[in-house]
Parts: structure tokens; C-alpha cells; sequence
């Protein structure tokens, strides 16, 4: 293994600091885990630049970033991240800085779905739509291998886009969304969404695992909930494979974990999807949480890790 093919990912979430190593074929070679430090930016930034050090042994890799939230060009700062004490910071200078080099950051969900893309369950597919269903409801698009980004860094955000109507019609009332618009997808197919619909069709208010479980079990009232969750799920997936017509979604978050989600979700896309024969693959995720990592090592591709190690 020569050493330009390794790459440095780290995944910062609102818990722990994960940094790996990534080998060329998309192997992981190390890896550190740390607690990510609470209310302090600074013990974020010396917590994660640690790791990376460790990581480093003295070595020049490419390091890649993976974080909840948003970043804001041309300022760099971050916003929209459940991470509060990133937001409005400005985390790459501030890395780069410590670091001495160039890093590059991108959020969980498009490390999530590059991830996915090259060496997931989305490999070999020419486009990958990779979805977040957890806390929030995030995406990211790979087409021929690469992220798509735009100029406001939110290609893929599908999560606050409005529902569809035919998804507006199946909750009892309006649900601000915490980006503080309307009826966002989001405030319907995040974990909490899905709890709240449950309790609206008169089923206790339990985690969608439970939902899921107790739907298995024959519960008419969860039944009927995961079917309703599952219809909206193909409702808005809709809207984006009549845009984009991704080869492959995969799923993730802890949402993706609902086995039944693969059996009922592909069934009803054909009744929103504009063709009469949908040929796009609904897939659970090949590594989930380790997405993270993985995918923002892959933020340098091979070539340019080459080259920079061949310059230095
Ligand atoms: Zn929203």
C-alpha cells in the first residue's frame, strides 16, 4: 500500500469525534473515537485536531471533514448544524489553521450518500441519491462518482422542501419545521415526525423502531401507521426520482434500520413516480453510521491525494 492512496476522514457529531484512515479500496485501516467536547468550540478544535494528529504519524494524508449543518459561502461559517456551538464559526479557517494545510468539510448527509456511492450499496451505479432519515431529514447527490454541490451548499436538501399535497393530506394539522418554515418533508419523515403521526392515529408515543416492531407483531394501529410513514416516504421520494431519476437511493439514518421499509416503499412508488415501470432501487445502507468518516476521507479523491503527496 503506497501511502498517497490513504486518506484521513473524520466525522464530527454532536457526541463523538470519529477520525479513520481510509485505504484506497475503501478500507479502513485506523481508527480513533473520542467524545466530542461539550459548549466549548475550542476543546472541539484541539479534540479534533488531536485525532487528526494521531492519525497523521508524522504522514502528509489529505484530511476530510464530515459535520451536521451547512456551510455558508463565502464566509465559511457553518449554519444550520444541531452542533450548535459550529454555528456561525468558522470551522475550516479555524482548522486549517491549527493544521498548517488545506482540509475539506462537508455535511453528514453528503458524506453519508458519497460514501454510499463509491464503495456502499450504491456502487456502480451511475447516480446515487443518498438519504437521511433520523434526527433530521437530509440528502446528497453523486453522479459518475462525484458530490454535487452548488453555490449555496445545499444540493440534496431535500428535508425542507414543502410536502407534497397528497403527503399534506395524510397529518391532522400544519407542523412548523425548526428551520421555522411550514410543513417542511422533514417535520414528517424524521423520527419525530413519524412518532407524531403515530400519536395522531391513536398509537402511544414510542420510538418508529417500536412502531416497527409492534407492526410486525400484527398491531392494527401501527400497522397503519408504518403503511402511512411508508406512503409518504414514496410520496416525497417521488418528487425526487421524477427530477433527478437517481439509479439508486440508499438509505440511512436510524430510520433505515425498518426492514419493512424495503418491502412496502418500492410497492407504492409506481403510483407517483411519472413511468410505468419504476427500475430505481431502494437500498438499506452498506456501512450507516460509519458513513460519516468514510465519506469525507473520499472528499479528496485518489488522484489529487496523489498528486498533493507528489508535490510535497
Ligand atoms: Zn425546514
Amino acid at each position: 500500500m503506497v501511502e498517497s492512496a490513504l486518506r484521513i476522514g473524520v466525522d464530527v457529531g454532536g457526541s463523538k469525534i470519529e477520525g479513520i484512515v481510509l485505504t484506497a479500496d475503501g478500507e479502513v485501516s485506523e481508527l480513533i473515537r473520542v467524545p466530542t467536547p461539550r459548549h466549548s468550540y475550542e476543546k472541539v478544535l484541539v479534540a479534533l485536531c488531536g485525532v487528526i494528529g494521531q492519525l497523521q504519524q508524522g504522514r502528509q494524508l489529505t484530511v476530510g471533514i464530515g459535520t451536521p449543518g451547512a456551510l455558508r459561502l463565502p464566509g465559511e461559517t457553518i449554519k444550520n448544524s444541531n452542533s450548535t456551538c459550529f454555528n456561525g464559526k468558522p470551522l475550516q479557517r479555524d482548522i486549517e489553521q491549527r493544521l498548517g494545510h488545506s482540509i475539506r468539510i462537508e455535511n453528514d448527509a453528503n458524506c453519508f450518500a458519497l460514501s454510499e456511492a463509491l464503495h456502499g450499496s450504491g456502487r456502480g451505479c451511475r447516480s446515487v441519491f443518498g438519504v437521511i432519515l433520523g434526527t433530521g431529514t437530509g440528502g446528497g447527490i453523486v453522479i459518475d462518482g462525484k458530490l454535487q454541490t452548488g453555490p449555496n451548499q445545499i444540493a440534496g436538501e431535500w428535508g425542507h422542501n414543502c410536502i407534497p399535497a397528497n403527503v399534506r393530506s395524510s397529518i391532522t394539522e400544519d407542523r412548523q419545521c425548526h428551520c421555522g418554515r411550514w410543513n417542511c418533508i422533514e417535520t414528517v419523515l424524521c423520527g419525530a415526525g413519524f412518532r407524531r403521526s403515530h400519536v395522531e392515529a391513536g398509537g402511544a408515543s414510542v420510538e418508529p423502531a417500536e412502531i416497527a416492531r409492534l407492526a410486525a407483531q400484527g398491531d392494527a394501529v401501527a400497522s397503519r401507521s408504518l403503511e402511512t410513514y411508508s406512503r409518504q416516504l414514496a410520496q416525497c421520494l417521488a418528487t425526487i426520482i421524477n427530477m433527478l431519476d437517481p439509479a439508486m437511493i440508499v438509505l440511512g439514518g436510524g430510520l433505515s434500520r425498518i426492514d419493512q421499509l424495503y418491502e412496502l416503499v418500492p410497492a407504492m412508488l409506481a403510483e407517483y413516480v411519472f413511468t410505468d415501470q419504476v427500475l430505481t432501487q431502494i437500498s438499506p445502507p452498506r456501512f450507516g453510521d460509519a458513513s460519516g468518516a468514510r465519506g469525507a476521507a473520499c472528499l479528496w479523491p485518489l488522484l489529487e491525494a496523489s498528486y498533493q503527496k507528489s508535490a510535497s
